[in-house]
């Protein structure tokens, strides 16, 4: 076991169920690896069916006493978990690095990140608005209450394992709501930290439940249960739509966010400097593993060989390593599957006339390392311009015109997030508005925070997350019409 951490607290390898940690009902545990080196970190409890039953039993508990709350006592107890998230930042990326393998620095963002969520949604919960609605008939009065949803289940991937668990429990618990949380087979070391620090800050028993296991299993059994009113889901659009079809019998509520095809267009007018810093960021992060990756890189031909260059020549210096190495920018994937995918689409690209301007093979850091590759002469008829990569390359198409690069933005089935960069005024308005995504950045390739609905169209899946927004989600309208005539008169 090889993990060190200040606050050993924070080092939980069961289930966190009804406010206790406990071994999985069936006894069973699954070894997890450190991608950066295949130890085995941890073997962890291995939930099933049985364990779910019991999680939303305490939920149901738990929740009726909890909608109750005021705000104001929600506030107090969501704010004291964000502040004991801050207070551990260092051994909560230290779990991500080990786990996920992102580098350290930005482990340490990912938490402040997810902190944010935390104290946004504190402050949430204190505006829960209704409506008094002007009504048609002078004898009634017409209003609008938002209650919780009820009991809610949360599935989370491994890219960002504290972000994605934060961005659902901290608006569920601040609407009123229960959440049981299934994380990623791959980062359930750092969900499970969460928990024990939303104990430590006041979360009763029950409210807040951490299941780690298989998603096929655990995905059925919380589907199937009438008592699950919703089901938060981020990973892959393909089990998206398995979790839809599941969630029909019981017609759950669903905020689903899905896959991406983020197009990252470049316009002749841009900044060439920053839009080269931005796509470094949009692309690189996280080795390429976000949903909101700049997945194509969309260049205008008169400066497409200038970008080209320039680009490659910052990309190939972006050092390869553990996530634990101070140096290191890139680490590793998250497993075998993941870059095997990786060397797929550039070879696939290559067999369809693609250059390697840089990277382009394994790193010799580790058996999960791939070195930070730039494509020139992309083209639609490659897989990469059509599949979500989640790595370290960046292919790059030319485009000639205004339309010709929304046309090609558009020409995919997703549409989470999108970037372009011009200093035109009206060109940004055109295109902005003619992106088919959820989210635009214009001359910035950062584009998320707690404060702005991050969510996409088409099948990058439906409703929003943060902002407030985020909390719509969680909660149900009530209309209420009340006669006021006086029929004792
Ligand atoms: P990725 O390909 O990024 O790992 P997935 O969509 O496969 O994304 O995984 C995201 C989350 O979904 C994980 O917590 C995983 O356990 C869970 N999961 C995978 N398959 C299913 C399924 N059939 N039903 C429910 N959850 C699933």
């Amino acid at each position: 076991m090889t993990v060190h951490l200040s606050n050993t607290s924070l080092f939980r390898k069961d289930a966190f169920i009804n406010g206790t940690w406990c071994p999985a009902a069936g006894g069973a545990r699954r070894p997890l690896h450190n991608p950066a080196t295949g130890a085995v970190v941890a073997e962890v409890a291995e939930c099933g069916a049985p364990d779910v039953d019991h999680a939303i039993a305490a939920a149901v508990t738990a929740q009726a006493e909890w909608r109750n709350r005021t705000g104001a006592q929600l506030q107090v107890i969501l704010t004291r978990w964000h502040d004991l998230v801050m207070d551990n930042v260092d051994d909560l990326a230290t779990l991500i690095v080990t786990e996920q393998g992102k580098p350290r620095a930005e482990a340490a963002g990912e938490i402040r990140y997810a902190a944010s969520f935390l104290l946004w949604f504190a402050a949430e919960a204190m505006r829960a608005y209704g409506d008094v609605i002007p009504p048609t008939n002078p004898a009634t009065r017409l209003s609008v209450i938002r209650q919780p949803v009820g009991v809610c289940a949360a599935i989370t991937p491994w890219n960002f394992p504290a972000a994605m668990i934060t961005r659902k429990a901290g608006p569920a618990l601040a609407a009123g709501c229960a959440m049981i949380v299934k994380p990623s087979e791959d980062t359930p070391l750092t969900a499970l930290a969460l928990a024990e620090l939303a104990r430590q800050a006041g979360v009763p028993a029950g409210l807040l439940q951490v299941l780690p296991g298989d998603g096929v299993t655990l995905g059925k059994a919380l589907c199937a249960s009438p008592d699950i009113r919703k089901l938060s889901f981020t990973g892959s659009t393909q089990v998206g739509r398995i979790l839809m079809a599941q969630s029909a019998a019981t017609l759950k509520r669903l905020s689903l966010e899905l896959g991406g095809n983020a197009p990252f267009i470049v316009f002749d007018d841009a900044h060439i400097e920053q839009a080269i810093k931005s796509a470094i960021a949009a692309k690189y992060r996280n080795a390429g593993q976000t949903c909101v990756c700049a997945n194509r890189i969309l260049v205008q031909d008169s400066i497409y060989d200038e970008f080209a260059t320039r680009f490659a020549r910052v990309v190939e210096k972006l050092q390869v390593g553990p996530g634990s190495d101070p140096d290191s920018v890139i680490g590793p994937l998250i497993s075998a599957k993941a870059r095997d995918k990786v060397e797929e689409h550039v070879n696939d690209a290559v067999s369809h006339g693609a250059i390697i301007m840089c990277g382009g093979a394994r790193d010799n850091a580790g058996e999960l390392f791939y070195r930070p590759t730039v494509l020139r002469d992309a083209t639609p008829a490659m897989r990469i311009a059509h599949e979500e990569t989640f790595g370290p390359v960046a292919p790059l198409f030319r485009f000639h015109t205004e339309a010709e690069a929304i046309a090609m933005a558009n020409d995919t089935e997703y549409g989470l997030a999108a970037y372009f960069f011009t200093r035109d005024h009206a060109r940004a308005h055109r295109v902005a508005e003619a992106l088919e995504y959820g989210m635009v950045g214009h001359n910035t390739g950062l584009i998320s925070n707690e404060v702005a609905p991050f969510g996409g169209i088409k099948q990058s899946g439906m409703g929003r997350e943060g902002s407030r927004y985020g909390m719509d989600e969680y909660m149900e309208m009530k209309y209420i019409c009340t006669d006021i005539t006086d029929h004792t008169a």
